[in-house]
C-alpha cells in the first residue's frame, strides 16, 4: 500500500495566530510528505506490503515503524485540529472527561503537565483502553498508543518542528494554544466509533 499526502481540511492560515502559515506549509508540506516518501521506499517489496497502515504499524519495527507511525500521527494531529475555534468537549466526550478528571481544567492541567514534562521528541495522547477508560501519555519519538492495543481519540505533537517557527523555545506556550483550536467535534465522532466497534466486537466467552 502507497501513501498519498492528503490535502489539509483547513486553509494552512485558517489557524493563525496559533499556528501560523509558514509552520502548517513546513509541517504539513514538508515534515509530513517526508515521512510519507520515506514510508513508501521502505515498504516496497516487504511482506507489509498489502497490510493497512494500522496494521503496518501494529507489526513494524525500526525504520519503517517510524515513518508508518509518523506518517498515522501527523494525519490525526492535523483532523484533531479546526478553524472553527474555541470549541468546548461535546456530550460523551465531556461526560467521558468529568467522570476521570472531575472538571475540564483539571484535564487539561493533567494533559498540559504530561506534554511540558515530557524531554525530547514525542506525542502526548488521549486514549482509551479495553476497559472504556480514558487516559493521558506521553510518548518518544513516533510512538503510538495503538501499538498496545489503545485507542488514540486526541494528540498533541511535541516535536520542536510543529512549534519552534511560532514559539521557539516556548513549547508551554504552544500547547496552551492548542487548546483553542482542537475539534471536538471529530474527537466525540472517534469515541463513538470506539463504542460502536466494542459493540459489533464478537464475545466468545
Ligand atoms: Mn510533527
Amino acid at each position: 500500500m502507497k501513501l498519498e499526502l492528503l490535502p489539509l481540511k483547513y486553509a494552512k492560515e485558517a489557524l493563525e495566530p496559533e499556528i501560523s502559515r509558514k509552520t502548517m506549509e513546513f509541517h504539513h508540506d514538508k515534515h509530513l510528505q517526508a515521512y510519507i516518501n520515506n514510508f513508501n521506499q521502505l515498504i516496497e517489496g516487504t511482506k507489509l506490503e498489502d497490510c493497512s497502515l494500522e496494521d503496518v504499524i501494529k507489526k513494524a519495527s525500526g525504520p519503517l515503524f517510524n515513518n508508518a507511525a509518523q506518517a498515522w500521527n501527523h494525519q490525526f494531529f492535523f483532523d484533531s485540529l479546526s478553524e472553527k475555534k474555541g470549541q468546548k468537549p461535546l456530550n460523551k466526550t465531556e461526560e467521558m472527561i468529568i467522570n476521570k478528571w472531575k472538571s475540564f481544567d483539571r484535564f487539561k492541567e493533567e494533559f498540559n503537565k504530561s506534554a511540558n514534562f515530557h524531554f525530547g521528541s514525542g506525542w502526548t495522547w488521549l486514549y482509551l483502553d479495553k476497559n472504556k477508560e480514558m487516559s493521558i501519555r506521553s510518548e518518544f519519538n513516533a510512538s503510538n498508543p495503538m501499538s498496545y492495543g489503545l485507542t488514540p481519540i486526541l494528540t498533541f505533537d511535541l516535536w520542536e518542528h510543529a512549534y519552534y517557527m511560532d514559539y521557539q523555545n516556548r513549547r508551554a506556550e504552544y500547547i496552551n494554544a492548542l487548546w483553542n483550536i482542537i475539534n471536538w467535534e471529530i474527537v466525540e465522532k472517534r469515541i463513538e466509533t470506539f463504542f460502536e466497534e466494542q459493540k459489533n466486537t464478537k464475545r466468545y466467552f
